[in-house]
């Protein structure tokens, strides 16, 4: 099994605070993921079969990340989650908790 597919099924159960050497994007080229319009819908597509969405989503949302497909979301998606929730402090908080109840 990859060290990709195994930490795909860690994933599910405890987060992955140095996330970004198990990004799905990482072996894209660097501009893959700051595209515009239709083109975004296709980058999105990387995000679906990466290990790492939430928390890539997480530290986005926290570092108000302007620009780019991050996390599966655009950052229209993005700024229309952070109008949505105002009072959320911590995405990764949040996500993470969600994770470790889903697990017990
Ligand atoms: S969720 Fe998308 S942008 Fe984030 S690390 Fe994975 S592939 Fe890259």
């Amino acid at each position: 099994m990859s060290k990709v597919a195994q930490m795909s099924r860690e994933q599910r159960t405890t987060w992955t605070v140095e996330w970004a050497p198990l990004a799905a994007c990482r072996t894209s080229a660097p501009d893959a993921l700051f595209v515009q319009g239709a083109a975004q819908q296709q980058a999105k597509q990387i995000c679906q079969r990466c290990p790492v969405v939430a928390e890539c989503l997480a530290d986005a949302l926290d570092n108000r990340t302007e620009f780019g497909v991050w996390g599966g979301m655009t950052e229209r998606e993005r700024r229309a989650m952070l109008r949505r929730h105002p009072n959320i402090r911590s995405f990764r908080a949040l996500f993470e908790a969600d994770r470790t109840a889903q697990a017990s």
